[in-house]
């Protein structure tokens, strides 16, 4: 099997991948909060823990992916305090908040779709494991790392800090964290200001309540992913996921948890994905840069110049470590959609490649090639540079200035496909009509048509033919001896 480099963001260093049960792989990433359509932000992690799933299971690992669905107890500002967001939108759209769940779910899946990203093998929801999250809260109380005030259970940071080491994901420091106090409401119900909700009671207007042993009440925000990922993936698993944006508070206080509850880490290895920024800057609905995913792929924002398909979209993340920002912009996207279609045509025209019984190339090269990039914390913008600088030796052999015998055109079609496919997810829609040669001779029979009605001086039929194909997005070149055509 392939040797796996990852970046731990608990060492903050590159480390080999070992799996705790090999050829098992638990993977948990962290979803989401399912109360307005999917935007930029949630294509980024739904693509990067893809391309790590995809990728993982090609080399061949059997992983277990679990990404939640968060639909309760994610409060305004992430804070201890506010309205429940999903509960807010209930609010204000006179909804059930199952009602504004289902809805977003439902959008959230036909996004992950469209960008063909693979369903997750359990998707679990936080309202649907209360049980399972009052169950850890007592195990917490059990080891006094948590204590109860007025029907709600806070984390005893502090305490938590004298045996183990809260702060140890981010790097930040408790005294720090001090000084950093601000006055909220119900504040004075926790020891410190650090401490975090375990169990919130509810006020009599909180739509969502569950009874527990402190009261009526719902679970805090980071409860869910510790009892989700444990029960699902054991005490112990591999991999947990997640956006740059969640490194604090959310998961430094689900290692808090974890470990309070089973005096030992959940998580071995902890990974982030960076985050998107629009032309320089933080998306925000405030800015007016907030972008929906359906926006994005019909072209109604005000930002953008043109629709983008799923797979530009797609195509773009991984142009990008997953590491590294990211910045969207009309020139970046119309680039990626040129590139991607460049890729797409040579593929195409590799399939059509006969060999010879000479050979001048050595595919293994490019293969291995992209094998190290991917094993090297995966390095997909890298992979991808592979790819393109492949473009060349394909245009020389179909040139014929380069021979291939059958043995290196298979490596050479294979890498390409487990790479462009398999690997990355990406799909050919729009350059396998061109292919498509039923297609293509329609398209010539209605340019023949053309040429004759142009010939007999019938103007009004030649530019109606060439206006409506025009308008399915295929352009005509008019030559001396006849015309060309591309999609
Ligand atoms: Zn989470």
């Amino acid at each position: 099997m392939e040797k796996m480099i990852i970046h731990n963001s608990l060492s903050n260093k590159k480390e080999e991948f070992i799996a705790i049960k090999h050829p098992h792989v638990g993977l948990y990433v962290c979803g989401p909060t399912v109360y307005g359509d999917a935007h930029l932000g949630h294509a980024r992690p739904a693509i990067t823990f893809d391309l790590l799933y995809r990728y993982m299971q090609h080399i061949g690992y059997k992983v277990r992916y679990v990404r939640n669905i968060t639909d309760v107890g994610h409060l305004e500002n992430d804070a201890d305090e506010g309205e429940d967001k999903i509960g807010k939108k209930a609010r204000v759209e006179l909804l059930e908040p199952m009602e504004i769940v289902q809805m977003y779910t439902r959008a959230y899946h036909k996004n992950m779709e469209q960008l063909n990203c693979l369903p997750p093998s359990i998707e679990p929801t936080a309202s649907g494991h209360i049980i399972e999250q009052i169950e850890m809260i007592k195990k917490i109380i059990d080891k006094g790392f948590a204590y109860v005030n007025q029907g709600s259970v806070y984390f005893d940071v502090d305490k938590y800090n004298k045996t183990y080491n809260y702060g140890k994901l981010s790097g930040r420091k408790l005294e720090d964290m001090i000084s950093n106090t601000r006055n909220l409401d119900g504040q004075h119900e926790k020891k410190n200001s650090f401490d975090f909700a375990l169990w919130k009671n509810a006020s009599p207007e909180h739509i969502m309540r569950w009874t527990s042993p402190w009261g009526v009440g719902f679970p805090g925000w980071h409860m869910e992913c510790s009892a989700m990922g444990i029960k699902y993936l054991g005490e112990e698993f591999d991999i947990h996921g997640g956006g740059m944006d969640l490194l604090f508070p959310h998961h430094e206080c689900e290692i808090a948890q974890s470990t309070a509850a089973l005096g030992k880490e959940s998580v071995k290895y902890w990974m982030h994905n960076n985050m998107i920024t629009i032309n320089g800057k933080k998306m925000g609905k405030s800015l007016g840069n907030f972008i929906t995913l359906d926006e994005l792929f019909t072209g109604s924002h005000q930002i953008l110049e043109q629709a983008y398909s799923p797979m530009t979209i797609r195509f773009f993340i991984l142009q990008a470590h997953y590491r590294s920002t990211l910045d969207f912009s009309n020139e970046a996207l119309q680039a990626s959609e040129k590139g991607l279609s460049r890729l797409m045509k040579a593929y195409v025209g590799l399939q059509k490649i006969q060999a010879s019984n000479e050979n001048s190339y050595q595919a293994k090269e490019i293969r291995d090639k992209c094998y190290a990039a991917m094993n090297d914390d995966m390095n997909s913008p890298i992979v991808l540079a592979h790819l393109f600088d492949g473009l060349k030796i394909i245009n020389q052999i179909e040139a014929g200035s380069v021979k291939i015998n059958q043995e290196n055109l298979d490596i050479l079609q294979k890498t390409y496909h487990d790479f462009l496919f398999n690997i990355f997810g990406l799909s050919i829609d729009k350059e396998e009509k061109k292919d498509n040669s039923s297609f293509n001779d329609v398209v010539d029979l209605l340019l023949n048509i053309r040429l004759n009605a142009k010939q007999n001086k019938d103007f009004a039929t030649s530019d109606h033919i060439r206006d409506e194909l025009n308008k399915l997005g295929i352009t005509i070149k008019d030559k001396k001896d006849g015309f060309e055509w591309e999609v």
